[in-house]
């Protein structure tokens, strides 16, 4: 067992630091409180890092973290973290260990009782997932799929009985091969491209799977996050006490019985009139 506080000083700590994914508004005060006060900044990219920081007027020492690196470089930054030094890492953009270096260093640290705390901020996905309009209660985060068509097919494979909203990160280059194989691999589903997000050209396409192969991908350019509806839950796999137990709970919230039956058909996916016999029983 390991016990760290993270404001007590009683051991040597390390900051993760979110930065913006696009727009340099969300880079938060406590964020640059932090940064200023540091001596030492691991950076994804050093030059990135430069730029962001020269935008806030904050002039720091830094190395590069990245992941080519990532081992020796955590060794190095949990070493000075040791001698007394402030420091922190910030990846490219969004949080360090989504999609971005950062986790082998949190391992690390804490293997060897250094404590670790996070500055938070924006993140891609959920950004995306919130605004997508599908169900935000259970999601599975894949990340970006493989660059190779049979393994990326296989992964597909493997998660297509999730019953999650799925999450992917994907790059221009290879949206239009990775939505005809989630079309072709997972069937017609509810699909949002939430693309440029907190940017000026910030667009969130929705539509079925079998809308979406016929986009005009010229268009779609850009950094993008691909949110997807999980495998429906069969009617029969859901028991009468789910429902009523959904139903009690948007009613506990001050819900009208018709919103709270409205919210459960479409949150569990079941005809409206198993439902709404159900709330009568329940009377
Ligand atoms: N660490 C980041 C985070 O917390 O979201 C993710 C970094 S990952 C290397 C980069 C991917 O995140 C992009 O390819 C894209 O899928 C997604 N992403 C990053 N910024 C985005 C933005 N402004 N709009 C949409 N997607 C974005």
């Amino acid at each position: 067992m390991n016990r760290s506080k993270s404001f007590d000083n009683s051991k040597p700590l390390i900051y993760l630091i979110a930065t913006p994914i696009g727009n340099l508004g969300e880079m938060s005060k406590r964020a640059l409180d932090v940064l200023q006060d540091m001596d030492i900044i691991a950076a994804e990219d050093t030059r990135n890092t430069f730029s962001l920081l020269s935008n806030f007027g904050i002039k720091k020492e830094l190395f590069s973290l990245r992941e080519h690196n990532e081992i020796e470089a955590s060794e190095h930054l949990i070493k000075l973290a040791k001698s007394g030094k402030k420091v922190a890492y910030v990846s490219d953009a969004g949080y360090p260990g989504i999609s971005d270096p950062g986790y082998l260093l949190v391992k690390k640290a804490r293997e060897e009782d250094v404590a670790v705390s996070t500055i938070s901020g924006s993140c891609a996905f959920i950004n995306a997932l919130v605004a997508s309009g599908l169900p935000t209660n259970h999601f599975y985060f894949y990340g970006f799929l493989s660059k190779k068509g049979q393994e990326a097919k296989k992964a597909l494979e493997e998660l297509s009985n999730r019953n999650e909203t799925l999450i992917f990160y994907e790059s221009p280059h290879q949206i239009e091969e990775t939505i005809k194989l989630l079309n072709s691999v997972l069937g017609d589903r509810e699909c949002v491209i939430a693309r440029e997000l907190t940017k000026i050209n910030e667009e969130y396409i929705s539509g079925k799977l079998s809308e979406l192969v016929n986009l005009d991908f010229k268009t779609i350019k850009g950094e993008m996050v691909i949110i997807l509806e999980g495998q429906p839950k069969s009617d029969n796999e859901i028991s009468d006490e789910k429902i009523q137990d959904k139903i009690r709970f948007y009613l506990s919230l001050g819900v009208s019985e018709k919103a709270a039956i409205q919210i459960a058909v479409e949150e569990l996916k079941v005809p409206k009139n198993r439902v709404y016999k159900l709330v009568q029983e329940m009377k």
